[in-house]
């Protein structure tokens, strides 16, 4: 243990120790080998770094700032984010497996989350409401909440947790950040950054840890006003009830079992090229994977040809290589639950197109073939379940009222695809499809600008966008006797 690079909290910008000096071991997922030791979090951290936060939120040098000032914080947090990307890049492709060319083009992107809310701050404001009397003038100011708590899952640290950050930011509160136990690095390798912006210490926290002893007391925490989640929906569905008994907000970001619908009339190249990048980039590691394929029975076998020749001829390796194309699972319990679900399927009565197995490889990491199932029906727990992994059903559709239904047949509700020419067909999709995000003849854009829900079971609330602003803002009325 102790020859890993050991990784304390960051608390009121300072490298902290934990309350009771324990540590614990994250894996490098394309070599099963420790990679370092982060700072075991518990409920006294948590205090610290609420009462760090809290303090912050009170400290002129924050809260007396002008808003276009705060953005210009913001801003500069782009810029560094920039000029530390490689370093940023390879620090999460070491911590979770995702391929380094991913992570290089992800950062590249990752300051316009900064600019954006850098350029929204001093746009935030109350109104003026039109009275029932001269006499009296009424207002609205929009405040800021307080302390802000984020967790963040491990498929996507430095993405997920910016777009929790820049708009708690941007809109005057206090964040402590609780990352995922298998993923702490790439946001640890941001924190000193906050200081290096103009952050006040104690604007932005990160304690590391485990879900029970540090993410549930950081959700419990009276101090905090606000809990913005990303994760799993068991794990969302028990921070709601937490919240709920507090009545405090809370944005939650949760699972899917999103439809990837190919029409007869689309360009099948690009479809089966869209159903390929759907589901196995990041190694089907994304909340809107594209893990239900649908297809319409007069292109259903081309469709079938065309993603298994690819998906077996994708190249799995180091996520460090530049020929890489599908690198490890993130988890040594994720591949568990892969090859599990592979094995639920066959029993289900399922057919493996290609993959279901682990590829032979000398790294000794988690890695998993792209694996495809036919003779699927959508009943069945495969189709049903996240699985969050290289697993894809490709099953047929016989018309478009099918295909919705079969789309919408399911308690998520996160995203979905439609590959078509008809750009009529493509409109009455995007309306009929239960999905916060739908995308025609592409698969996962994503933009700071455009909002992002789950529908169902799928999430609550609202990230990106300007609409995530009253998220993190509360509405005070003012009256006053003029
Ligand atoms: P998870 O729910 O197991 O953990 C997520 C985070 O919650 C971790 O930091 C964990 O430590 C913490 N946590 C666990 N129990 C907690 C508790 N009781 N109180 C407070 N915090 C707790 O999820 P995961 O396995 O890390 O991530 C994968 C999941 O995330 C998948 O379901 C995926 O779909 C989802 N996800 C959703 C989105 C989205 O935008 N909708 C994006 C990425 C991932």
């Amino acid at each position: 243990m102790t020859q890993l690079p050991r990784h304390q909290h960051f608390i009121a910008g300072e490298w902290t120790e934990p309350a009771e000096g324990e540590y614990f071991e994250s894996l490098n997922p394309t070599t099963a080998q420790p990679l370092y030791a982060a700072a075991h979090g518990t409920a006294e951290d948590v205090e610290r770094a609420v009462a760090a936060a809290r303090t912050a939120f009170e400290d002129p040098r924050w809260r007396d700032l002008s808003q276009t000032r705060r953005g210009r914080l913001l801003r500069n947090l782009g810029d560094l984010i920039g000029e530390h990307a490689e370093e940023l890049a390879r620090t999460e492709t070491l911590d979770n497996g995702k391929l380094l060319r991913e992570m290089r083009a992800q950062l590249a992107g990752l300051p316009e989350y900064f600019y954006y809310y850098a350029g929204l701050a001093d746009k935030i404001h109350g109104e003026v409401i039109p009275g029932t009397s001269r006499e009296l003038l009424n207002y609205t100011l929009r405040e800021p909440v307080g302390v802000v708590g984020a967790i963040t899952p491990w498929n996507s640290p430095l993405l997920l947790t910016a777009t929790k950050l820049a708009p708690a930011l941007a809109a005057g509160n206090t964040v402590v950040v609780k990352p995922s136990e298998h993923t702490s690095a790439s946001l640890l390798a941001l924190a000193p950054l906050f200081d290096e912006a103009g952050f006040p210490p104690g604007v932005v926290n990160v304690v590391t840890g485990f879900g029970a002893t540090a993410g549930a007391p950081l959700t419990e925490h009276p101090g905090v006003a606000k809990v913005t989640f990303t994760g799993s929906t068991e794990t969302g569905r028990r921070i709601a009830r937490v919240c709920a008994d507090r009545f405090v907000r809370c944005t939650l970001e949760l699972g899917g079992k999103s439809p990837n619908m190919v029409f007869p009339d689309a360009d099948l190249g690009s479809a089966a090229m869209g159903v390929i990048a759907g589901i196995f980039a990041a190694a089907g590691q994304t909340c809107v994977a594209g893990s239900r394929v649908l297809v319409h029975r007069e292109v259903y076998d081309e469709i079938l040809d065309r993603v298994t020749a690819r998906a077996a001829t994708i190249r799995i390796g180091d996520p460090l290589e530049d020929t890489t194309e599908l690198g490890p699972l993130a988890i040594a319990s994720q591949l568990e639950k892969v090859e599990s679900y592979v094995e639920l399927g066959l029993a289900e009565g399922g057919t493996i197109a290609c993959g279901g197995i682990r590829p032979k490889t000398e790294l000794g990491g988690y890695f998993f073939s792209p694996t495809v199932f036919t003779g699927t029906d959508n009943s069945m727990r495969i189709c049903q379940e996240e699985i969050f992994g290289p697993v894809a059903t490709v099953m047929p559709f016989a018309s478009e009222d099918e295909a919705v239904a079969l789309a919408n047949d399911t308690s998520y509700g996160l995203a979905a695809g439609v590959w078509t020419r008809d750009l009529n067909r493509a409109h009455r999709m995007a309306s009929r499809l239960e999905a916060g995000t739908v995308w025609v003849n592409t698969y996962r854009s994503m933009s700071p600008m455009s909002p992002r829900a789950g529908f169902k079971n799928s999430g609550a609330g609202t990230e990106q966008g300007t609409e995530v602003i009253r998220e993190y803002t509360r509405l005070k009325s003012v009256w006053v006797n003029t």
